[in-house]
């Protein structure tokens, strides 16, 4: 699988990633995201096929059997997936891929493909910070919430593994900051792969028109 990149945005829950990777991405073309299978229940607002695939334990078990994921972890008590069959697709398709993993998961894709992801983690402010947000937002049943807080503490500690570190105080910002870091990749002459010897040929030629 190669050709686009993948974009790995992972950082505690309630840090805020799927704003900001769903607004970036409204801006960029030739992105698109990385929906994963998961075993967690839908939330209101959310769309299958669009936010996850959602699924049964039983039909996840199935596909990692089948050999179905690029990637999958057990996160704060659920199962999530991510699909190579649907990476592979959009990667044919010629698009770069934007995904939201935990960090578990962002580390082995890293070791997949060292030289074709990207990491970037978010972090909230401070911690009291994420606890107003995850409270806030009253997706999660109080055992769940105190799961992910729990498990935001190990995260924050894996922080030096990634590439990138983006503090989201401020939404429009850090959207601007996450589309900065992949307009700086994009550029790198080591993923410029295809036609650069063509650049290199343009130039010495003479222009007539
Ligand atoms: P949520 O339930 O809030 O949508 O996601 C919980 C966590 O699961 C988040 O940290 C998110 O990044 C992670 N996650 C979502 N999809 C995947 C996936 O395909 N693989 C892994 N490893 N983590 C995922």
């Amino acid at each position: 699988m190669t050709g686009g990149v993948l974009y790995v945005v992972s950082g505690p829950s309630g840090a805020g990633k799927s704003t900001v990777i769903k607004k970036a991405l409204d801006k960029v073309e030739g992105f698109t995201f990385s929906v994963s299978y998961t075993t967690r229940e839908k939330r209101p607002g959310e769309i299958e096929g669009e936010d996850y695939f959602f699924i049964s334990e039983e039909e996840f078990h199935e596909l990692k059997e089948q050999g179905e994921f690029l990637e999958y972890a057990e996160v704060h008590g659920y199962y999530y997936g991510t699909s190579k069959s649907f990476i592979k697709e959009k990667l044919d398709e010629g698009f770069n891929i934007v995904l939201d993993v935990d960090v578990q998961g962002s580390l082995n894709i890293k070791k997949e493909m060292p030289y074709d992801s990207v990491l970037i983690f978010v972090v909230p402010p401070s911690y009291k910070e994420l606890q107003k947000r995850l409270m806030g937002r009253g997706t999660e049943n109080e055992k769940d919430l105190k799961k992910r807080l729990e498990d935001s503490k190990w995260e924050i500690q894996r922080m030096e593994e990634f590439d990138y570190l983006l503090e989201n105080n401020d939404v429009p910002e850090s959207v601007n900051r996450l589309i900065s870091i992949i307009i700086a990749e994009q550029l790198k002459i080591s993923r410029i792969k295809d036609g650069l010897e063509e650049k290199v040929d343009k130039f010495f030629k003479y222009d007539f028109s």
